[in-house]
């Protein structure tokens, strides 16, 4: 499969992105299953749409992605239907844990990545990882969105702290932090990271 190169550096939210924890959350580890994701604007209208199907049956396990693009200069469809290998690791405490293998060349060396997220940058033909597409995960909209959206992202840290701190049963496990733990950690980092962006914002 080719890659797609990129003159600046694009940022992952410029992206059309499929993961795999979405992937779970529908239920489409379970044999074999077939869907769709729809992705829509602030106005709730539909602005593009896959169809994925999942394979995990036998061994044989696979995303199937389908999906049509318009070529932005000629206005010429062209239709995909390919299947991304996935594969899986074990969990510490039972059961696997699914990873997309990146499927993509680049400079002529298939990537084979695993991982979590796959992203179809703007203009590109398939699904890849973010190394593929040398995304950021910087948003470089970050002053312009001003400091709503950076408050807004403080205080959803806020609430997911909150809401961690009244799950936590257990601190460490085998003398290291547990993943709720490890995850309020890297939550109250960015919360940090946050405030300290909006004084920054605030002083402007
Ligand atoms: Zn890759």
């Amino acid at each position: 499969m080719g890659g797609y190169y990129w003159g600046e550096k694009d940022t992952v939210e410029d992206c059309r992105s499929v993961s795999i924890s979405f992937l779970k959350k529908g239920d489409y580890f379970c044999g074999y299953r077939s869907g769709g994701i729809v992705w829509k604007n602030s106005y709730g209208e539909e602005i593009s749409s896959i169809g994925v199907a999942v394979s995990t049956m036998d061994g044989d396990n696979y995303v199937q992605f389908q999906y049509t693009t318009t070529d932005r200069n000629t206005g010429g469809k062209t239709e995909y239907d390919y299947k991304v290998r996935l594969t899986t690791t074990r969990c510490n405490f039972g059961g696997v844990r699914y990873w997309f293998v990146c499927p993509l060349t680049k400079d002529g060396v298939y990537c084979g990545r695993r991982v979590a997220k796959l992203y179809k940058a703007p203009g590109a033909h398939y699904y890849g990882c973010r190394h593929c597409y040398n995304l950021s995960y910087e948003s470089r909209n970050e002053t312009r969105t001003g400091r709503i959206g950076v408050f807004r992202n403080v205080m959803k840290a806020e609430r997911q702290i909150k809401e961690l701190h009244s799950q936590i049963k257990r601190w460490t496990y085998k003398g290291r932090p547990t993943k709720k733990v490890r995850k309020l950690l890297t939550l109250q980092e960015k919360m940090s990271y946050g405030l300290s962006l909006s004084n920054m914002l605030l002083r402007q």
